[in-house]
C-alpha cells in the first residue's frame, strides 16, 4: 500500500501567525481569546494548557476575567472591536490579512453603490465578521438562497466569498446570479484565499491517484469539510478524522494507494502522527512475498 501526502496541506500562514501571537509568553494567563482562535480542538487545548482563556463570542463579555483579549484569525466586525475597547479591554487582533482583505473589498463595493452579497455560511464566524459592519446585505450559501436577491429590490450586486469556499461552487452561484432577471450588474471579486485554493487543487490532484483519502482537521473547520466534499465529488472513499486515535485499520484493507490531506487549521504534529500511523498500518497489511502468486 502506497501512502502519499497532498502537495499542499495543513496549517496556513494566517493560522500559524494567530497561534504564535496567542502563545507569546507575554500573555501567559492574561489573555482571553474571543471565539475559537482556529477551528481545531488540539490547538485550543494547547492554548488552554498555556493559560490562555477562551470564550465563545462577544456575548460572553461579562465572563472575561483578563484585561487583554484577542480577536481570532477569522476576523470580527469593527463594532465588536469597539465594544471590547469601550468595555476597557486591550484588544489584540489576530485577524488573518486575507480575511481583512474581504472586509475592505466589500466596503469598497458598497461605496461604489453595489448591494453587498457574501457567498458563504451565514452562521460562520468569518461571515458574521464580514457583514457585521454593513447596514444591509445578503448571504448566499446555495441556490435556495438566490431568491433573497429578488426580495431586496436592487439591481446592482457586489459579491465576495468567504475565504474557504470551493471555487467551482462560488463561480457557479455567481453565474446563476448573473442570469437572474432581477439583476442588471454584478461585480464579483473572488476572495477565496490562496492557501485554501492550494489545498483544494492538491486534494483534487491526489484524489485522481488514490483509492482512499484521509482528511485531517476539526469537525467544525469549514475548509476541512470542503476537502471532504472534493473527495465525495471525485467518488473517492474518504474519512474525516481529528486525530490518529480515530483511524480504523479496516479502512485500509485491500487499498493500493492512500492519500492524506489536512485543513488549514490542522497542526503539523497531528499530520505527522497520522502519517506515521498509516505507514505502520501499511507495513502490517503488507502481504508476505511468498503469498503473492
Ligand atoms: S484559511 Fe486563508 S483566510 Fe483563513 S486564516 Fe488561513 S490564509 Fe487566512
Amino acid at each position: 500500500m502506497k501512502v502519499s501526502l497532498a502537495s499542499a496541506l495543513g496549517t496556513c500562514f494566517g493560522v500559524k501567525d494567530a497561534i504564535n501571537l496567542a502563545m507569546d509568553p507575554q500573555f501567559k494567563s492574561e489573555l482571553t481569546i474571543v471565539g475559537q482562535l482556529v477551528h481545531n480542538r488540539q490547538v485550543n487545548e494547547s492554548l488552554k494548557k498555556n493559560g490562555v482563556a477562551l470564550v465563545n463570542d462577544i456575548d460572553d463579555i461579562d465572563s472575561i476575567k483578563t484585561k487583554k483579549v484577542m480577536i481570532t484569525a477569522h476576523g470580527a466586525a469593527e463594532k465588536i472591536k469597539e465594544k471590547l475597547r469601550d468595555a476597557g479591554f486591550i484588544v489584540y487582533d489576530a485577524s488573518c490579512p486575507l480575511v481583512m482583505r474581504v472586509h475592505k473589498t466589500i466596503k469598497a463595493l458598497v461605496e461604489k453603490k453595489y448591494f453587498p452579497v457574501v457567498i458563504g455560511q451565514k452562521d460562520h464566524v468569518e461571515v458574521k465578521g464580514i457583514v457585521g459592519d454593513l447596514e444591509e446585505y445578503v448571504v448566499i450559501n446555495d441556490e435556495n438562497d438566490l431568491e433573497k436577491l429578488r426580495a431586496v429590490k436592487k439591481r446592482k450586486f457586489g459579491i465576495v466569498s468567504q475565504t474557504t469556499q470551493q471555487p467551482e461552487r462560488v463561480e457557479s452561484l455567481v453565474k446563476k446570479i448573473m442570469e437572474m432577471d432581477c439583476v442588471d450588474e454584478v461585480n464579483f471579486i473572488n476572495t477565496i484565499c490562496q492557501p485554501t485554493r492550494d489545498r483544494q487543487i492538491a486534494v483534487r490532484e491526489l484524489a485522481d491517484l488514490v483509492d482512499l483519502m484521509i482528511v485531517i482537521g476539526g469537525y467544525n473547520s469549514s475548509n476541512t469539510k470542503k476537502l471532504v466534499q472534493v473527495c465525495e465529488e471525485k467518488k473517492i472513499e474518504s474519512h474525516h478524522i481529528e486525530s490518529t486515535s480515530q483511524l480504523n485499520r479496516e479502512w485500509f484493507v485491500n487499498k493500493k494507494h492512500v492519500g492524506i490531506t489536512a485543513g488549514t487549521s490542522t497542526p503539523e504534529y497531528v499530520i505527522n502522527d497520522v502519517h506515521k500511523e498509516i505507514l505502520k498500518i501499511a507495513e502490517e497489511l503488507k502481504v508476505p512475498e511468498e503469498q503473492v502468486v
